[in-house]
Formats: C-alpha cells, sequence, structure tokens
C-alpha cells in the first residue's frame, strides 16, 4: 500500500477516513469549528496525532481555534480522493453481493454501480436497486466502455481465479475482495482490500478477553 498512497502509510489513511466520519458528524451538530481535541474525543485518537496527521496534508487551523469543519472536510475528501465519482461493479449477486447493491450509503460517499454480474441466467437481466445484472462473459468489455475503476468480488472463492483473468488492471484499480481467495497482486498496480468479517469477530473475542481481565 506504501506505492500506492504515494508514501502515507495505512495506518493514516484509514485514520483520515475516521476523521470524515467524525467531521460529518459534527457537520450535522450545525458546528462550524472544531478543535483538535474534539475531533480526538470523538475518534477515540490522540490529539497530538490527529493535529500531525492534519499538517503532515497541509491542513491548518486557526490559532486557538480549532478548524474550520467545512473546510476540513473538503480536504480530507480531496486527499481520499472523493471528489470525483467512481464507478464500481459488484460480481456475484447472491445473499452478500444484494444486500451491497441495496446499500445507499456507496452512492453517498462518490461510488456508484454501474453494473453487477453473475453467472445464474435467472438473475441475468434482473435489477437489483436499479442496478442492472449482466452475464459475467461480458465483464471484459463492460469494464471498457463504463470506466470501471473499482471491482466488488462476492462470489465463492472457487470463482475468483477465473474471474480475476478478465479483469483489465489497466483499468481497474481497486478491488474489494469478500471472498477467501488470495488475489495475486505482485508487480500489478492495483489495491485490493480482502475483508473478512470473521476476523473481525475474532479481533473482538481477543479485545472482550481482555475487558473482562481489566474489570476482575
Ligand atoms: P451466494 O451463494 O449467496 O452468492 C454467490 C453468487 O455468486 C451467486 O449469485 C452465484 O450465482 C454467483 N456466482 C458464482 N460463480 C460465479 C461466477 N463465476 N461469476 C459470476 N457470478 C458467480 O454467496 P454469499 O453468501 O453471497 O457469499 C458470497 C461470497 O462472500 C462467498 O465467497 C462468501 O464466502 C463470502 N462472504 C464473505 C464474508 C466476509 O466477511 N468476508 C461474509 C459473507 C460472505
Amino acid at each position: 500500500m506504501e506505492n500506492i498512497t504515494s508514501g502515507v502509510s495505512e495506518i493514516i489513511v484509514i485514520r483520515l477516513t475516521t476523521y470524515l466520519r467524525c467531521l460529518y458528524i459534527a457537520k450535522r451538530k450545525r458546528k462550524n469549528i472544531i478543535k483538535s481535541v474534539e475531533i480526538a474525543k470523538l475518534c477515540g485518537i490522540k490529539s497530538s496525532v490527529v493535529r500531525k496527521d492534519f499538517t503532515q496534508f497541509g491542513a491548518f487551523g486557526i490559532k486557538g481555534k480549532g478548524y474550520e469543519i467545512e473546510n476540513l472536510i473538503k480536504k480530507v475528501r480531496e486527499i481520499l480522493g472523493l471528489n470525483t465519482m467512481k464507478n464500481v461493479a459488484l460480481i456475484g449477486v447472491g445473499n452478500l453481493g444484494t444486500a451491497l447493491l441495496k446499500y445507499q450509503g456507496f452512492f453517498d460517499a462518490n461510488f456508484k454501480f454501474v453494473g453487477a454480474f453473475d453467472l445464474n441466467y435467472q438473475k441475468i437481466g434482473k435489477r437489483v436497486n436499479g442496478i442492472k445484472i449482466y452475464d459475467i462473459k461480458n465483464l471484459k468489455k463492460f469494464i471498457d466502455k463504463n470506466s470501471v475503476e473499482i471491482i466488488i468480488l462476492s462470489v465463492p472463492s472457487a470463482a475468483v481465479r477465473s474471474i480475476f483473468k478478465n479483469i483489465d488492471l489497466k483499468k481497474v484499480k481497486g478491488i474489494l475482495n469478500f471472498t477467501s481467495a488470495i488475489l495475486p497482486c505482485e508487480g500489478k498496480k492495483i489495491y485490493i482490500r480482502n475483508i473478512d468479517l470473521s476476523r473481525e469477530l475474532e479481533l473482538i473475542s481477543f479485545c472482550m478477553k481482555k475487558c473482562l481481565k481489566k474489570e476482575a
């Protein structure tokens, strides 16, 4: 990720996405200015880290006052590359894929589903939340024609290898992989994010153990 995020560590990028959510919350409360300590409290991060992160990207607050929320949101969105709408295609319209297609939050964050793909003829041609399901055989052509930049994989892992061959990595720059398949990305200019919710539960299980120890 180091190269793809232009030398910025993944941890900082993740923190920026957290700041953005906190700034939206503050904006909804009709605040105009926010202090780094307030952001820190909302995000559960040290205020010195918040200040250091923003300074690194040239986002400076007003001395003694804080940050103008609107400007900071604009700046963080710019850093994260969220200013332009990105075209997304989803592959595998089963239980998970259907839920993802129905989620409005992606569009609000500037990610637009331009198409979905499956091999099941009973699904092809139908729509989920207005998004058309195409035959997986047409994936290559579709990516080219519709400037697809991001692919979401929600197929059985055994299907991934053959699908990956049809993804033009000159066009697609990001893959959100929900399957357990390991994608071969070495030497390729693409960012792959593997999502595993059982891993998240394992983390919760570990942290619960620590909490229980503290209480005892
Ligand atoms: P599902 O069986 O309901 O859906 C899979 C869909 O993929 C079906 O519509 C099927 O027709 C389609 N498909 C199969 N082969 C295909 C191919 N070659 N090309 C295009 N479409 C194809 O499965 P699900 O419950 O939605 O799970 C989907 C994937 O997500 C699985 O790999 C599962 O393990 C994974 N999953 C991961 C998490 C996580 O936390 N990462 C959580 C839930 C599911």
